[in-house]
């Protein structure tokens, strides 16, 4: 706020309060005349005995002895007892020159305890009409929320005596009013008050969705605040005991007392919990919730207590709650702390309100309508004020929670990024002793699941232009090798994932025609296709696929990581098949070589031995090949020996282990294989090679015989026995005349 409207603002109450609270001196007039229809002020005319005793009666207050002790008030403002035992006697005199007219009395304050009204019509005897908040409301003459009485019709001219004794503060303001602008001042009067009040239900419903919006327990703390000042308000204004309570003027009484400590001990926590005073003064801040604890301990007591110190008590409640609320705000403010600066005027506000209707009821102020009606203009105005703080809060509140919001984000993916990278590790450690392809793969999709949960996850193999699914994990987590379609898939997005060696991210994808065959059966929505491993012969990808959340950049990113650690193992473990068969085949016919087929032959050997399955070796050597070599040159034997290599992997069984034995010998081991059988297959080879032409080079094709031995496992003690039986077979089969099939006999 700028500080021309700040003092503005100062200056406009200020000038509120002179013109109000001013007394404005008065001639004192004698007797009141009431000579046409409108509201005549009684307070300057009244007279005032105090009866400390409360014993004296109106016989005795008309009688010439007390007459005299009658004191003038001769002021505007109505007389104001404050808080007193005494019955106040106020007297004035009043004549009716318009006996037309209905007139009633009415008492300005509303809660005056027991008031008897008596006119002494000098000589026509006593009028006496009682009323007031001691008794049910159903007893009043008059059926307003004050006091007020109808003055009797033959009333001409007399004396009117008013008795007032009541626990509140004692202040005796009256005026008589002809019944058609009694009626129409009560008419506005009760209009603005249900505007009054239905703006501060509206405000109470305004807070409590708030709260039931926010759940912050700082807007229950205001509720419960703007409930018990708004029912305090509604109890001093006599509206409550008028519509709710009309036949229980002890709860009528006590339950003021009750709202304004609960209202105190309210605003007192609101003010502990929504301004930093903690931070700021710690001290302080310990006195201020020892004093909400107070007032609410006291809440309850009031409605035991005596009520005139109940309301003293409560009196300094409010009072020392101001001061304190006022305090706490003016700290903060100094504290840059910006919603304290809406809290402090609206305490101001209230404060100010607080200090003129207490000090009207402690008869420090006169009546006026600032100090009647203070606490209500300071409540509005604190009403309006607390909800604009309350809301800059809010956003002060917000704007942390989101910074809050945001930080606890980040960590959050720091630790799932150092979590991945620990997941990493650990698979790679895992995976390092693993030489087994399909076994790496189906590992990385078990590991990959647990940081980037997925529905369905396939590794795939890329077949010429196809691509086959390899292993793949189902929605139950179990991996598998087995494809779940058969068919192998000729999809575009896969081999534009593999060009472009970059991952791609599908959403909706049942709306794209590449991923067609999924959603039917999986109700697939979301899947990320991942390059896996690019060489010549392996040329894979993985594909992630999400029935529900889209993968975000950081599972893709994951996902790239995982498969780009299985991509590198994938390449050692191809390095190294590479080297073994670098190891085990012989170069030129691609065939096993001797060191392989001897480790291999003992195993076999070993197998059938145990099993009880047959063995069979087969040996054959190439008929005359020194000739072949003689005529066409030693590079042109070379073809012949890689073409009968073709030949044996043409002719042989997948389980069949053919070797180049040395030279051109040949040996085929040839598991689960009878002596007929394997009689069967050397000669079906045999006639394959004999009716084979291998060019030789440009002009010439030349044709080879070959001679075999054939032995079965019987007694033999090892390998190498029962391939020795087979090589003394082939070298009978080249004594006998060559391109034949000798068997052993066992010896
Ligand atoms: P036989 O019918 O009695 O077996 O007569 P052969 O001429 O084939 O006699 P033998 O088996 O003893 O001949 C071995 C010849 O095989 C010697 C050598 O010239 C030839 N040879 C051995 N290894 C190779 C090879 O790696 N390449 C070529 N081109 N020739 C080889
Ligand atoms: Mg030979
Ligand atoms: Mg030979």
């Amino acid at each position: 706020m700028h500080k021309r409207m700040q003092y503005a603002l100062l200056f406009l109450i200020t000038a509120a309060l002179v013109l109000g609270v001013l007394p404005q001196a008065l001639a004192a007039q004698e007797t009141l005349t009431l000579d046409r229809p409108q509201r005549y002020a009684l307070n300057p005319y009244f007279e005032i005995l105090e009866d400390p005793s409360g014993q004296l009666e109106i016989s005795d207050v008309i009688s010439p002895a007390y007459a005299g002790q009658f004191a003038a008030h001769s002021k505007q403002t109505a007389p104001n007892f404050s808080y007193t035992r005494s019955a106040i006697w106020l007297k004035a005199a009043v004549q009716n020159l318009d006996p037309q007219n209905h007139w009633i009395l009415y008492m300005h304050y509303p809660l005056l305890g027991q008031v008897d009204l008596y006119i002494d019509e000098r000589g026509h005897g006593i009028f006496h009409q009682q009323s007031g908040t001691a008794f049910p409301f159903s007893t009043r003459d008059v059926g307003h929320r004050n006091i007020a009485f109808h003055i009797p019709p033959s009333f001409e001219a007399g004396d009117v005596y008013i008795r007032v004794q009541s626990p509140y503060a004692v202040i005796t303001g009256a005026s008589i009013m002809d019944l058609e602008s009694f009626a129409l001042f009560a008419q506005k009067e009760y209009m603005l008050l249900g505007f009054y009040y239905g703006m501060v239900v509206l405000v109470c419903l305004a807070i409590l969705c708030l709260y039931l919006l926010t759940k912050t327990k700082d807007y229950l703390y205001y509720l419960v605040y703007t409930l018990s000042v708004g029912l305090f308000l509604w109890v001093y204004n006599g509206l409550a005991f008028q519509y709710w309570w009309p036949d229980h003027p002890w709860w009528a009484r006590q339950c003021l007392v009750l709202f304004i400590t609960l209202a105190s001990a309210a605003a007192v926590l609101l003010t502990y919990k929504i301004l930093p005073i903690k931070k700021h003064a710690p001290v302080f801040s310990e006195l201020v919730k020892a004093l909400w604890i107070a007032a609410a301990c006291i809440t309850p007591l009031t409605l035991v207590l005596d009520f005139t110190f109940a309301m003293r008590l409560g009196i300094v409640i409010v009072l020392v709650s101001a001061v304190t609320g006022l305090y706490a705000a003016v700290l903060c403010w100094r504290k840059q702390y910006r919603p304290a600066r809406y809290l402090l005027i609206s305490w101001l506000g209230l404060g100010l309100g607080v200090f003129l209707t207490s000090g009207r009821s402690l008869g420090w102020l006169p009546d006026s309508f600032m100090t009647m009606h203070g606490v209500q203009i300071g409540f509005t105005a604190q009403i309006i004020l607390v909800t604009i703080g309350l809301a800059g809060r809010m956003n002060l509140l917000r704007r942390q929670k989101e910074l809050a919001q945001e930080k606890n984000r980040k960590l959050s993916l720091e630790r799932q990024k150092l979590r991945h990278v620990q997941m990493l590790n650990k698979m790679s450690e895992e995976i390092s002793f693993d030489q087994d392809f399909s076994s790496v793969v189906e590992k990385m999709l078990v590991y990959i699941r647990q940081q980037i949960p997925y529905d369905y996850g396939c590794f795939l193999v890329k077949k010429g232009d196809r691509f086959l699914p390899f292993v793949h994990v189902d929605q139950d987590g179990q991996p598998s090798i087995e494809s779940r379609d058969k068919t192998p898939f000729a999809e575009p997005v896969f081999t534009q994932a593999l060009t472009q060696q970059e991952p791609m991210v599908f959403h909706h994808i049942h709306q794209i025609s590449p991923f067609a065959y999924y959603p039917h059966r999986y109700g697939t929505r979301s899947a990320m296709v991942v390059p896996m491993h690019h060489s010549e012969n392996h040329a894979g990808m993985m594909v992630l696929e999400r029935k529900s959340k889209k993968f975000s950049h950081l599972e893709v990113s994951m996902a790239e990581s995982f498969a780009g650690q299985t991509s590198t193992h994938i390449e050692n473990i191809q390095l190294f098949q590479e080297v073994r068969i670098l190891t085990i085949k012989d170069e030129l016919t691609g065939l096993y070589n001797r060191r392989y087929l001897y480790t291999q032959g003992q195993q076999e050997f070993l197998k059938a031995q145990r099993y009880q399955t047959p063995l069979s070796v087969v040996i054959f050597d190439i008929d005359n090949f020194k000739a072949v070599n003689d005529r066409y040159g030693h590079a042109a034997g070379d073809s012949v020996l890689k073409a009968l290599g073709r030949q044996c992997l043409a002719q042989l069984r997948s389980m069949d282990i053919p070797s180049r034995y040395g030279g051109e010998e040949f040996v085929l081991i040839l598991p689960q294989t009878t002596m007929a059988d394997a009689q069967k297959a050397a000669e079906r080879l045999r006639i394959a090679i004999a009716s084979d032409t291998i060019s030789a080079n440009r002009h010439d094709h030349i044709t080879v015989t070959v001679s075999f031995g054939v032995a079965s496992l019987k007694k033999d003690k090892d390998f190498e026995t029962l391939l020795g039986r087979a090589d003394a077979a082939l070298l009978e089969a080249k004594r006998a005349g060559k391109n034949q099939t000798v068997t052993s006999r066992p010896s």
